[in-house]
């Protein structure tokens, strides 16, 4: 029953990729757009008219219809608009045609995107424009085969009204930045420095006929009500647990469709609540990984209705049980392969990479309310800072062995030994050699170094990975570049260089931190060290727009003012509109739905009362009696929530600014959110379930 997989054959099938390009591109048109993709020269506009041409050949070959400029507005999803090849019929014929004006630029009537008031109304044009260093792919679906190139999105003056034009500039930086650091050791070699990033992405899955019967997973992708099943995630049984049938059909063809897709799908296993899967790519260049866990958040949801499931990637589907989040695992790489985030085996090695260490640290602990904002979104605020981990303050993991080595610099300015025992090299200026250190871990930290990379573990599963890829590239740009401009000055670098890490090193050792992330204790520690610790995301937009927010992005040409701005403005309205959706949501099911249903049912327990009492007069009916006397009890409380929620509603709507409209419903309809539920979670409870007019939580997530 299971037809053999031949990987290799479909692995990038749908990709026009770098060997499609030299197999199909004259050897000059191909070096050009090589020259391009490495170095962002342009390309002149004959080159790409015959890279688009053949890339429609390729595509047309294998079904396409049309083409979309594939881009990533401030929605947090992509955007498409398709354009079939179709010429003008001649003698009642059409013949296919694609340039490379098509190709590189695209005109979307851009008004119904988020701009945050970069664009009137009236000038609605926006631009996308090609981005040659991630490469065109063919989408399969109902529509047909589409040609999707993947493209930035700006308005007509230039500003960036998406995730991937920040994105691209944030790279250029630190890659800039980075080979500074590489030349200050010597190296000559490298000509390029970018990115590596791999999202570990967790999702849900439920039975989509169960799913159809529950407005609010259908209208804001989480339960708004649900009492807890007498299971939940206690026995730890669901984790890397064997993976049933129904649910491994669906990882079977998610990781058809992703390798399709030159996608390198790796790992696949359960998570912890029940329902909960993740799937773990093999990292790529950040750009492409950011493209991709779009694909693959885009895939995981197409697939499952193929399977009669729903895949929810909210950060939050389900209370008392574990939420899903995003680990964005992020390294430098060098063109010839050196990763800048690996220990390395001679002193010299380790000495470059604790100074990239000592930056990161600086660059986190300065801006470590933009870490928090890059991974805040509606969803995230039920894990962030609320009763699920990780916390909402940052804080970085290194493990014991290099804590002890930062210790040591700190304490005697050397680091003399390693506690692993690895091999020592004394001296003034010489460190330890730095054994990776597998074993040691920390599920707790937001930010931890696992031996060669940091992995960043805040992100919610929803979200775009671009904005955190973004913040953390401009981060430890801006601390890249101080420490050059120092070491660069230096008439003696050995010296300088230890001071500096030393310098970094004491200055920002307070954003280490090795312990339980989890616990209480942490948050006053945290406190105590003056450590930010913004708890939604409401709290956290406000920081894209302070001085020393704007100097860092300004600095690096990967926000203006301007567009820091619109993006406050977009994530304040983001806010408010998914509340919005959530209260009147809750009050449509409550109103029209829940109320009913109790009613229906405590009209059964009175009429059975009546019917027993005249059957037999001496009958015992207090349980009736005492189930109708609770049940009456949480209906009326239930009325008054609702009607407090209505108000505060219709409240809200009254407010003309953004900023304030969004803490009016974090302070006041959020809490009336949570007033109606608890009462109807408790209904749940009492009510025959016959009456309960949706499936529950055991339902949903233990009979998928
Ligand atoms: P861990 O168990 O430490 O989380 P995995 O091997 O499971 O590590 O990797 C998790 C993710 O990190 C994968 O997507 C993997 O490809 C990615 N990854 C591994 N090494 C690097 C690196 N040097 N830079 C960026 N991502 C990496
Ligand atoms: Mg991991």
């Amino acid at each position: 029953m299971n037809e053999k997989i031949n990987v290799t054959e479909i692995f990038g099938a749908d990709v026009f990729s770098d060997s499609v390009m030299r197999e199909r591109l004259p050897k000059k048109v191909y070096a050009e757009v090589r020259r391009t993709i490495e170095t962002g020269a342009d390309m002149s506009s004959a080159t790409a008219d015959v890279v688009a041409n053949a890339m429609k050949d390729w595509a047309v070959e294998r079904g396409a219809t049309h083409y979309t400029h594939w881009f990533q507005p401030l929605t947090g999803i992509t955007a498409e608009k398709h354009d079939s090849f179709v010429t003008a019929p001649k003698n009642g014929k059409t013949i296919l045609e694609f340039s490379g004006k098509e190709l590189i630029k695209g005109e979307p009537d851009a008004s119904s995107f988020p701009s945050g008031g970069l664009r009137a109304t009236f000038e609605a044009r926006g631009y996308t424009a090609w981005d040659c260093t991630s490469p065109a792919f063919l989408k399969e679906d109902a529509t047909g085969v589409i040609l999707c190139i993947p493209t930035a999105f700006c308005s007509y003056t230039g500003e960036a009204l998406d995730k991937k034009t920040p994105l691209l500039r944030s790279m250029e930086a630190i890659g800039e930045q980075a080979l500074r650091i590489l030349r200050l050791f010597g190296n000559t070699t490298s000509v390029k420095v970018t990115t590596s990033v791999g999202a570990e992405q967790e999702y849900f899955l439920v039975d989509r006929e169960k799913y159809l019967q529950r407005k609010d997973l259908i209208y804001t992708g989480r339960t708004l009500f649900g009492a807890p099943a007498p299971k939940g995630q206690e026995l730890e049984d669901h984790y890397f647990g064997t993976i049933r049938e129904r649910i491994g059909a669906y990882m079977k063809d998610i990781n058809i469709e992703l390798w399709k897709l030159g996608i390198p799908a790796k790992t696949q296993h359960n998570e912890v609540a029940p329902a909960q899967h993740e799937l773990a790519p093999i990292y790529e260049e950040g750009n492409i990984a950011v493209d991709h866990n779009q694909l693959v958040m885009e895939t995981m949801k197409k697939v499952a209705g193929r399977h009669g499931m729903t895949c929810l990637l909210h950060e939050k589907p389900f209370a008392g049980v574990n939420g899903s989040g995003k680990h964005n695992n992020w390294s430098l790489t060098t063109n010839d392969g050196i990763n800048m985030l690996d220990p390395g085996k001679t002193p010299h090695e380790n000495i470059q990479f604790l100074l990239v260490l000592a930056c990161i640290l600086k660059g986190v602990d300065t801006h470590a309310d933009l870490l928090r904002q890059s991974a805040s979104d509606v969803g995230n605020d039920h894990r962030l800072g609320a009763n699920e981990a990780p916390p909402a303050i940052i804080s970085v993991f290194l493990g014991a062995q290099l804590e002890d080595v930062v210790r040591q610099l700190v304490e005697t300015g050397e680091a003399t030994s390693s506690l692993k025992g690895g091999k020592l090299n004394t001296g003034v200026h010489s460190l330890p050699v730095l054994a990776k250190d597998a074993t040691d871990r920390n599920r707790t930290s937001p930010f931890a170094f696992t031996g060669n990379k940091f992995e960043f573990r805040m992100v919610g599963s929803a979200d775009s990975i671009g904005s955190p890829n973004t913040t953390l590239n401009a981060i430890v740009a801006e601390a890249f570049c101080e420490a050059a401009d120092i070491l660069e000055a230096a008439p003696d670098f050995d010296r300088a260089v230890h001071d500096l890490i030393k310098k970094y090193m004491t200055e920002h050792q307070r954003i280490i931190f090795n312990g339980n992330g989890y616990a209480d204790a942490w948050i006053e520690e945290a406190a105590r060290r003056g450590l930010p610790n913004i708890k939604s995301m409401v709290d956290a937009t406000a920081t894209l727009t302070t001085d020393k927010a704007v100097a860092l992005f300004e600095k690096f040409g990967i926000f203006t003012r301007a567009e820091l701005e619109s993006r406050e403005e977009i994530l304040y309205e983001t806010y408010v509109k998914a509340i919005n959706i959530e209260a009147l949501t809750m009050i449509d099911m409550a109103t029209k739905q829940i109320i009913p249903a109790v009613i229906s049912y405590t009209t059964e327990l009175a009429k059975s009362m009546t019917a027993v009492t005249t059957a037999c007069p001496e009958a015992d009916t207090s349980v009736q009696k005492e189930l109708l006397l609770e049940v009456s009890a949480l209906l009326s409380e239930s009325k008054t929530a609702l009607t407090a929620l209505k108000e505060r509603q219709a409240q809200s709507q009254e407010i003309g600014d953004m900023e304030k409209m969004a803490y009016f419903f974090k302070d006041q309809v959020m809490p009336a959110m949570a007033a109606l539920r608890a009462p109807v979670d408790q209904l749940e409870m009492l009510v025959d379930k016959k009456y309960w007019p949706m499936p529950s939580y055991g339902d949903l997530i233990f009979e998928v």
